[in-house]
This record gives C-alpha cells, structure tokens and sequence, in this order.
C-alpha cells in the first residue's frame, strides 16, 4: 500500500468548519520537532497528501478537527505527526514513570498503572496493528511509547504490554471499554488527545453508547483534551457525536473530487 499522488492530485479539500488554517506545502514548513522531520523522511514520505497539509498545522495550532476524507488519503499521519510531535519536546516530563521495558518481568517487576496521553479508537484488530505501526514509525528515538489493544486477542498480554509504559494507545473500542472498567491498569486521567479513526464505521456498527463513554472518559476539564474525528463519510451519528464531544471552534475538511 502507498500513496498514490496522481489520484489524489486532483482531490478538492474543502474547509467546512467555523476556523480555518493556512495548509501546509512541505512537512519541513510544518515547524516540525528535528527528530520527527527525520521520522518523517525515514518514512519516506515526501510530500504533505492534501489532508495532511491542513491537518498537521490544525493540530498543532491546538484545534480540534474533523477530517472526511476517502481511505488512502494518508489520515493516520495527518494526526500522528502533529500530536506525537506536539508530545515529542515534552515527553520528559509528561511520560508516565515506568519500569524499564527492557528489564521489566511481569509477575515479577511491579507493573506501573498505564496513563496514556494519546487514546485513538478504531474498528478492528487489523487497523489498531496498522496504526500502531505508524505510530511507532513516529514514535522512533522519542521518549514515548506506543501500545495497541484488540478485542479477540489475549487479555493478559496486552496488560503486560501497557503495564510496561504506555505513551499512546490504539484500541478497537470494546477491548478499551474493558480496560477503562479496571482503573487499576489503565486511567485516561492523562489524556491530552482523543482520536475516533473510521468514525463511520463504528457507527455502523453500534458503537455509539461506548464510543460516547470513552469520549467522556477523560479529566474533562474545559479545553484539556483535544478531540478529533476521521471518517471516511459524515452520517448524522457522526455529526451527533461531534457537537456533543467536538470544541464549537473546530476545524472540519472535507476531500473529495473536484
Ligand atoms: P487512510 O487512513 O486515509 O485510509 P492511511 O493513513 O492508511 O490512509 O495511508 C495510506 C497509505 O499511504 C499508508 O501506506 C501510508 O503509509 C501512506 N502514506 C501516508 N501519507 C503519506 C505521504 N505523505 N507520502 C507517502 N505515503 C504516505
Ligand atoms: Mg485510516
């Protein structure tokens, strides 16, 4: 799989919401931490795809943002780049402690409660492992450390997994549900950025009672946590969940074709 830039030359990006942002024409005018630049590159990513070059100054402007757009339109990096490099000069300080994940022996080692900073739910087990991998991409030779979890896959494993540190969390939303029921191995007391990947989809599927409830989830303080929306469509499930969990003063994209 890859980008192919001929195809989506000719995407029209629409900015639909109440704020808009000035787009982005390289990954190197983004402002980017020198370290994600280099992540960026290893990628091998070239050139900002059309929701990137609106999402990634969005994001770091600090807004929330809905982002509807086709797949293959490169959504994952639209947010992965910009929140791991908001966290990326403040991960000393705002990563949680943690045991050595190197040396730590579960059962053994003392297991550190998991308080990511960056929950992103998805539908399935195949895309939380698609995102996650992106999210390690972003993640190299940064102090943060990202973690998946999947409904159908060992409860137990993915336990050890997050009880070793766990920075961002990509989770299918049933398997997350679980763990927000056990605030002794996971608490989103943290969490600065909330993301629904493949909104529609869940909505599709039912999730909506849970997808509000992990929404919800977090220190609710006013303005704390940044929510965000990818989608492919905007049905009014998905419109529901916006104006009940979105900032008014959101950022909303729309690609389609011209
Ligand atoms: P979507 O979520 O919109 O379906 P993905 O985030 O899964 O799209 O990206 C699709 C593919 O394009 C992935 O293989 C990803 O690594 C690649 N990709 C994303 N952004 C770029 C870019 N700027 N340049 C080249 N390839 C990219
Ligand atoms: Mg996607």
């Amino acid at each position: 799989r890859g980008i192919d830039f001929s195809a989506i030359a000719e995407l029209q990006l629409v900015q639909e919401g109440p704020t808009r942002v000035e787009p982005i024409d390289s990954f190197r005018a983004a402002g980017l931490h020198p370290a994600m630049l280099r992540n960026v590159e290893l990628a091998g990513y070239d050139l900002p795809t059309p929701i990137q070059r609106y999402c990634v100054p969005a994001i770091s402007q600090g807004h929330d943002v809905i982002a509807i757009a086709q797949t293959g339109s490169g959504k994952t990096a639209a947010y992965m780049i910009p929140i791991i490099n908001k966290l990326m000069g403040k991960a000393k300080k705002l990563a949680a402690p943690r045991p050595n994940p190197v040396t730590y022996q579960p059962g053994i080692d003392q297991p550190c409660r998991a308080e990511p900073l960056v929950v992103v739910v998805c539908p399935s087990r195949e895309l939380a492992v698609q995102i996650f991998n992106e999210a390690r991409k972003f993640c190299y030779r940064s102090m943060l450390r990202p973690c998946v979890i999947y409904g159908g896959g060992p409860m137990r494993e993915q336990m050890e997994q997050i009880a070793k540190g766990c920075d961002i969390l990509v989770a299918s939303p049933g398997r997350l549900i679980d763990f927000m029921d056990r605030p002794d191995i996971l608490s989103l007391r943290r969490v600065r950025y909330m993301v629904i990947d493949e909104a529609d989809e869940m909505l599709h599927d039912d999730w909506k009672d849970e997808l509000d409830q992990i929404l919800s989830g977090g220190d609710q303080e006013e303005g704390n946590i940044k929510y965000m929306l990818f989608s492919a469509t905007f049905p009014k499930a998905a419109r529901d969940l916006a104006t009940t969990h979105l900032a008014d003063n959101h950022v909303r994209l729309r690609v389609g074709r011209a």
